[in-house]
């Protein structure tokens, strides 16, 4: 969909490629709780998140 909104929630952990879609830069770009934040504002539920094996989001 490339909304950007997780470009602008947590900004330097992902991108948009030339064709909109989002991608992962570095999650280590901002806190656990922005990603986790970020992944539950997704409009299309399309983030997931992961710590350790375990799903976090
Ligand atoms: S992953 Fe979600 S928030 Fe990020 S661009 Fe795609 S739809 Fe928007």
């Amino acid at each position: 969909m490339g909304s950007g909104h997780c470009i602008v929630e947590a900004p330097g952990a992902f991108d948009l490629d030339d064709d909109g879609i989002s991608f992962v830069v570095d999650p280590a770009a901002v806190s656990e709780d922005t990603i986790i934040d970020t992944a539950r504002k997704c409009p299309t539920q399309a983030i997931s998140v992961h710590r350790d094996g375990v799903r976090l989001h």
